[in-house]
């Protein structure tokens, strides 16, 4: 039976490291946050990060534009930001309205400021090994596989879902650590070839967001399992893995939920203090 990888006391440990590093800073870091009209998905993300926020001793400014904010007046509203020099971190709440690119947008911040790790510079960084700030869900994800204390040199590592955010950054990250990464994505399922990619795999992550996607008999024994994927059933939330039958399998697995969720907003508080760093060089 696999042991549970739990987010939890994960982001508590990681907390505390935080907290002396807020104590160390000159000053109280600070975290702008910018929604683009009311939503309630938004609203529910702002919460838990004020209060992470607050509770780790830094300021959470919240901005809240109007739903018909342009794209050039967000823009504006962010180079304001990137000047304001008590200001160490951006954030951009989703979803946006739909007249506004996220991507566009997000290029906009500065990449000292880029709490998200989306900026191209920081993803860059990732590529060439000098990660600095790392997209929070692939930060999460290589936490929970480094707690389960496997040594990824040369091992077969299979992600599941090749997204901007979770994907294609964690491929680099693993790549970084002399895996042999393969990534799956729709494609691979539309071949009929997911099932012998998923068989091999001795870490498997997954960020699709399709409940059952991943059969609990495809786990290979012993493997460590990241499920990122969120589905809201009628009753509950699940992930993407068939949790039960790969709990059987595996030696390492996420719970959903439990697992990569309560570490995200963790790491985008290390993102914060790491920029606040940046900034004092
Ligand atoms: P995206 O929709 O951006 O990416 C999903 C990926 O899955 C795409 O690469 C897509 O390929 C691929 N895909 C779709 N269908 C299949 C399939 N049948 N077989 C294989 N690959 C497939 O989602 P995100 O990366 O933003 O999120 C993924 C999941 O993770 C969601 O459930 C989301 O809710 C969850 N999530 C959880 C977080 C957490 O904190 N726990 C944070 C962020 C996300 P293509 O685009 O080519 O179709």
């Amino acid at each position: 039976m696999a042991k549970l990888l739990e987010g939890k006391p994960l982001a508590e440990n990681i907390r505390e490291e935080i907290k002396k590093q807020v104590a160390s800073l000159q000053a109280k870091p600070v975290l702008a946050s910018i929604m683009v009209g009311e939503n309630a998905g938004a609203a529910s993300y702002v919460k838990s990060q004020s209060k992470a926020a607050e509770n780790l001793g830094i300021e959470y400014r919240l901005q809240t534009l109007a739903q018909d904010t342009t794209e050039e007046a967000l823009i504006d509203f962010i180079r304001k930001l990137n000047s304001d020099k008590s200001v160490n971190g951006i954030i951009i709440q989703m979803p946006l309205p739909a007249a506004i690119d996220y991507k566009k947008i997000s290029a906009y911040i500065s990449p000292e400021k880029d709490i998200e790790g989306m900026h191209p510079q920081n993803i860059g960084k990732i590529l060439f090994g000098k990660a600095r700030l790392i997209p929070c869900t692939a930060a999460s994800a290589m936490e929970l596989i480094n707690s389960s204390g496997m040594d990824l040199y040369g091992k077969e590592v299979v992600i599941v879902g090749h997204s901007e955010i979770v994907g294609k950054p964690l491929a680099l990250l693993l790549l970084d650590k002399f895996a042999t990464v393969t990534v799956a994505h729709i494609g691979t399922s539309k071949a009929g070839k997911l099932e012998e990619h998923v068989r091999r795999a001795e870490v498997l992550i997954v960020a699709v967001g399709k409940a059952g996607l991943i059969k609990g008999d495809w786990i290979k024994e012993g493997a460590v399992v990241i499920d990122v994927g969120i589905n809201r059933l009628a009753d509950k939330i699940v992930g993407d893995v068939e949790f039960e039958e790969a709990q059987k399998r595996a030696g390492f697995i996420t719970p959903v939920p439990g697992g990569v969720g309560p570490l995200t907003v963790t790491m985008l508080m290390r993102n914060l203090v790491e920029s606040a760093k940046l900034q004092q060089l």
